[in-house]
C-alpha cells in the first residue's frame, strides 16, 4: 500500500485493522495496531513525504506467529532514525523500531498472534489476500465513523472500569470499617480487662493491708498480755522460794512437794511468757539489730561455756568446733548468739545418743553456721511446719518447750539479712543452717 497523501492514512488504518482481524488478533489488539499504524503513517508523511506499507506474518523464535507491518519511507529518515511523535504509540504494539533491511531503513512494528488463532498456512494467507481484495477501502468518513465507534467503546470500557473501581473502593472502605470496628471492640475489651485487673489489685492491696493490721494487732496483744503476766508469775516464783527457804516456817513433806510443783509450773509459764514477748517484739519490728564487727571466736567460746550446763545426757557430746584464725563478721552479736543457742539447745533436747555440733565456715561473702545433731530427724513434710508458732512434732520426741523457738530464730535471722534452712530426715539427724552476709544486713 502506498502512503502519499493525508487520505491514505485512513486507508492504512482500516486495512491494518482488517489484516489484524484475519490473522486472528483480538479486537483490542486490532484497534491498537491500527492506531499505531495511523500514528506512524502520519509521522512519516510529515517527515519523509510518504512510505510503502506492507504486512507480513512471521514465525517467531517462541514458536508463535507475529503480525508485522513494515513502513518503508520514500525518502531517508532524518538521521536514519525514527522516534514516534507520541511516546504512547510504542506501548500499543510489542515492537516498534527503525530497522535497516538491505540498505533501506524501514519502520517496523509487530504484535504477537494469540496461540488459539488458526495457523496462518500459505493456503490460509492466500485466502486472507482474496478476502481483503474483495472489500474496497472505505472513505475517510467511514473510517472516521469506525474510529468514533472504537473511541466510544474505549470510553465505555474506561467508564465501566471506573465503576468497578468505585465498587472495589466501596468494598475496601467497608472492609476498613469492619477492621476499625473490630479494633475498637478489642480495645474496649482490653480496657475492660485492664479495669478488672486494676480492681483486683486494689482489692489485693486492701486485703494485705487488713492482714497487716490484723497481724500487728495480734503482736500487740501478745506483747501486752505477756508483759502483764511477767510480774505476777515472777512474784509466784519468788514467793515459792520464800516458802521453801530454810529461814521460813518448816513445811510438811507434802506441802514442800506442792510448792515445788507450783514453782516449776511458774518457771515454765515465765519461760513461755518471755518467749512470747520476744516473738511479739521481733514481729512488730521493735527489735533493731545493732550491727558491729564481731569476732566469732569469743562468741563460740561463750556458747561452749553456757551450753555445757545443758548437755547433761551422758551419751551426748556437745561440740562447738574451733575456728581457725580470726573469723570476722558484721552482725548483731546478741541476736546471733540467741539463734545459735536456741538451735543447739533444741539439738541437746531431742538427741538421746551421739553428738550435737556447731561448725562455721565462710563461703564467698557469706558465713554459714551449721548446727547438726544425731537425733531423731524430722520428716520432710514437717520442715515448714516446725517454723510455725506453737507447732511441736507430736510423739515420743516431745520434751517440754513452747514451739516458739524456731519461728523466733527464723525471725531474727531474717532481721540479720540471712536465711535459716533445715536438712533432715527421720533417723538421720537434723542440720539447721544459718547463712548470714559477711558485710551485715
Ligand atoms: P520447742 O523446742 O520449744 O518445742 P521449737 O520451735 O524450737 O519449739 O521447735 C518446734 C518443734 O520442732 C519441736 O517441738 C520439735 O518437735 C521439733 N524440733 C526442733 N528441733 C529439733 C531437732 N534438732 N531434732 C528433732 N526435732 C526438732
Amino acid at each position: 500500500m502506498a502512503l502519499r497523501v493525508e487520505q491514505d492514512i485512513f486507508v492504512i488504518r482500516q486495512r491494518g485493522r482488517e489484516v489484524a482481524a484475519v490473522v486472528g488478533l483480538e479486537h483490542q489488539d486490532q484497534v491498537r495496531i491500527a492506531t499505531a499504524l495511523s500514528e506512524v503513517a502520519r509521522d512519516l508523511l510529515r517527515t519523509t513525504g510518504g512510505a510503502d506499507v506492507s504486512f507480513h506474518v512471521d514465525a517467531g523464535a517462541d514458536g508463535r506467529f507475529h503480525l508485522r507491518a513494515d513502513l518503508a519511507p520514500v525518502s531517508p529518515l532524518p538521521d536514519g532514525r525514527y522516534q514516534p511523535q507520541s511516546g504512547a504509540v510504542s506501548r500499543l504494539v510489542d515492537t516498534l523500531s527503525a530497522s535497516t533491511v538491505e540498505g533501506v531503513t524501514v519502520v517496523r512494528m509487530s504484535r504477537r498472534v494469540p496461540a488459539n488463532a488458526p495457523t496462518p498456512t500459505p493456503e490460509r494467507l492466500a485466502e486472507f489476500r482474496t478476502e481483503l481484495g474483495r472489500t474496497a477501502p472505505a472513505s475517510a468518513l467511514d473510517e472516521l465513523t469506525v474510529q468514533n465507534g472504537q473511541l466510544i467503546a474505549a470510553l465505555d470500557e474506561v467508564r465501566s472500569q471506573r465503576d468497578e473501581l468505585a465498587v472495589l473502593n466501596e468494598e475496601l472502605a467497608e472492609t476498613n470499617r469492619g477492621v476499625l470496628a473490630l479494633y475498637n471492640q478489642l480495645t474496649e475489651e482490653l480496657e475492660e480487662t485492664n479495669r478488672g485487673v486494676v480492681a483486683l489489685y486494689a482489692e489485693l492491696d486492701e486485703k494485705s493491708a487488713q492482714l497487716r493490721a490484723a497481724s500487728e494487732s495480734k503482736s500487740r496483744f501478745l506483747a501486752n498480755v505477756s508483759h502483764e503476766l511477767r510480774a505476777p508469775v515472777t512474784a509466784i516464783i519468788g514467793l515459792g522460794r520464800l516458802l521453801t527457804d530454810s529461814a521460813s516456817d518448816p513445811l510438811t513433806d507434802e506441802q514442800g512437794r506442792q510448792i515445788d510443783l507450783i514453782r516449776s509450773s511458774a518457771a515454765d509459764l515465765l519461760n513461755l511468757v518471755n518467749e512470747l514477748l520476744d516473738l511479739a517484739k521481733a514481729e512488730s519490728g521493735r527489735i533493731e539489730p545493732e550491727l558491729a564487727e564481731v569476732d566469732l571466736r569469743p562468741v563460740f567460746g561463750q556458747l561452749r561455756g553456757t551450753l555445757r550446763a545443758l548437755a547433761t545426757r551422758p551419751g551426748v557430746e556437745l561440740v562447738v568446733e574451733e575456728l581457725s584464725g580470726p573469723a570476722l563478721l558484721r552482725t548483731d552479736e546478741v541476736l546471733l548468739g540467741q539463734v545459735l543457742r536456741n538451735l543447739l539447745h533444741n539439738g541437746l533436747k531431742f538427741t538421746e545418743r551421739g553428738e550435737v555440733r556447731l561448725r562455721a565456715s565462710q563461703h564467698g561473702d557469706r558465713w554459714q553456721f551449721e548446727v547438726s545433731d544425731t537425733g531423731p530427724g524430722i520428716a520432710p513434710e514437717l520442715h515448714d511446719r516446725i517454723f510455725e508458732e506453737f507447732y511441736q512434732i507430736p510423739g515420743a520426741t516431745r520434751v517440754g518447750g513452747t514451739g516458739l523457738g524456731l519461728p523466733y530464730a527464723r525471725r531474727l535471722v531474717t532481721l540479720l539479712g540471712g536465711t535459716l534452712e533445715l536438712a533432715s530426715a527421720p533417723g538421720e539427724g537434723s542440720t539447721f543452717t544459718v547463712s548470714l552476709p559477711t558485710g551485715g544486713a
